[in-house]
């Protein structure tokens, strides 16, 4: 498409109304804004800065996303340049776009999978130990309290030996989705091992932790499973301590877990 200075569409190819859902005639006059694009925050800020480039005479290139009248979204790699006069004012863009979706719904697909655990679509180990790279270096930067969680399913064998793996299956995937259901949405619930899960709290003193992993504990105790009827989780709780690596702040929570088993398990302790 060809915009005046101002961003109003003076022309766009057949190609354009095929792609975009508008017919020719409803084009004209309009600027790219209309078509419905900037949702997100990032969004937000791509279209400033598209505008400070192309206020200073530049190109700028991006990929945006635009809806079609009905409703639906396409991604668009886009890229404006201005035409220039010889007084060197900015008299026109030119504008090309190509349709990106495939490739951005194939990443994000991809995306998922490197990151989500399949069975409970929690985040997955190697995503989880990233998160909590980066909740530890937060929680140093400003000070404020993080807690993680250690839970794991007491005398899991048991199901799978007496109801099979397939029910086994169920109950993790079960306890996953009662575990993400009870965290604020900030919290990270990660599947750490074959029925261990880790959950980080970002912000969360030792009480309001311990009080959030009590609740946890009874509402698998509360779940019954088809099969294997009553579930019982042990959970080991530690906060981070001033200049604490966080192979240490896992290990004292690990440790504490160790201790809830000990004790007889369908316990909390904390480090
Ligand atoms: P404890 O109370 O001491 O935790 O006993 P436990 O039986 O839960 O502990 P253990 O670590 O001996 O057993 C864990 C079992 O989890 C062993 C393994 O076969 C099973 N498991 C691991 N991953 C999966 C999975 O993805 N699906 C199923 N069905 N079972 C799994
Ligand atoms: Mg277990
Ligand atoms: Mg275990």
């Amino acid at each position: 498409m060809v915009t005046d200075a101002a961003e109003r569409i003076i022309f766009a190819n057949a190609a354009f109304a095929t792609l975009t859902g508008y017919p020719a005639q409803d084009i004209a006059g309009r600027t790219a804004a209309d078509f419905g694009p900037g949702e997100s925050e990032d969004e937000a800020s791509l279209h400033a800065a598209r505008r400070e480039a192309l206020a200073a005479g530049g190109e700028f290139r991006a990929t945006f996303v635009y809806r079609r009248p009905d409703g639906t979204p396409y991604h668009l790699e886009q890229s404006t340049s201005p035409i220039i006069d010889e007084r060197g004012r900015i008299t026109h863009y030119v504008s090309v776009g190509k349709d990106v979706t495939a490739r951005v719904v194939r990443e994000k697909a991809l995306h998922r999978a490197a990151t989500q655990d399949a069975l409970t679509g929690l985040h997955n180990r190697r995503h989880g130990e990233q998160l909590l790279a980066k909740a530890h270096r937060k929680a140093l930067a400003r000070g404020k309290p993080l807690s993680v969680l250690v839970c794991d399913v007491d005398h899991f064998k048991q199901v799978n030996d007496r109801f099979g793996h397939p029910a086994g299956d169920r109950v993790l995937a079960d306890i996953g989705r009662i575990l993400r259901q009870s965290v604020r949405s900030g919290d990270a619930v990660i599947r750490w091992g074959g029925e261990e899960f880790v959950i980080l709290l970002d912000n969360c003193p030792q009480p309001a932790a311990v009080e959030l992993a009590e609740r946890i504990r009874r509402r698998v105790e509360a779940h019954r499973d088809v099969d294997a009827g009553r579930l019982t989780l042990s959970l080991g709780l530690a906060t981070l301590r001033p200049q604490e690596t966080q192979q240490d702040l896992v290990a004292r929570a690990d440790a504490a877990l160790y201790q809830a088993k000990g004790a007889g398990r369908n316990r909390l302790s904390f480090a």
